[in-house]
């Protein structure tokens, strides 16, 4: 199993998109895909902001857990710290094309999300009120509408 090493991406290259940072064999022997979720460019577009990407963290997280044909396979979904995007691990030896659709229902789901925000409460979360769903309704349909409505072949692998 080959890892790709993510340390050595160019990110003044890196564009927006969904990318395979690495793969990993567990001690129990199943692979696991990791994508990196690329919502903004690095350096170059403004990031999101954590309030933003905090409201993203549960709503995406909801629906990845909740998707019917996913939800069993799905490890992980958490923020970046350098707010430019978020990771997502799953189960298999994926590739990012494996994933688009369900991204773009991820990103379509948050970007009609109304109501409470799941898991937004004192007794669920460590700061409960640190999020900004609006900003994260407009960010998820930013990148849906701009990457993964038409999403190229340079969206989907990182620069050489
Ligand atoms: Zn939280």
């Amino acid at each position: 199993m080959n890892k790709i090493p993510s340390f050595t991406i160019d990110h003044n290259r890196l564009l927006r998109g969904i990318y395979v940072s690495r793969r990993d064999t567990t001690p129990s022997g199943d692979v696991i895909t990791t994508f990196d979720v690329r919502m903004t460019e690095p350096n170059r577009q403004p990031a999101l902001t954590p309030e933003s990407l905090h409201a993203l963290e549960h709503l995406a997280a909801t629906y990845l857990r909740n998707n019917p044909q996913w939800k069993d396979r799905i490890v992980y979904w958490g923020p970046m710290g350098c707010c430019t995007g978020n990771y997502l691990i799953v189960q298999g030896e994926l590739e990012s094309a494996d994933v688009v659709d369900l991204l773009r229902d991820t990103m379509d789901f948050v970007a009609r999300f109304e109501g409470e925000v799941p898991g937004a409460s004192p007794r669920d979360c460590g700061n409960w009120s640190f999020m900004d769903l609006e900003q994260a309704r407009k960010d998820a349909r930013r990148y849906l509408q701009e990457v993964l409505a038409d999403i190229r072949p340079e969206n989907l692998v990182y620069p050489q």
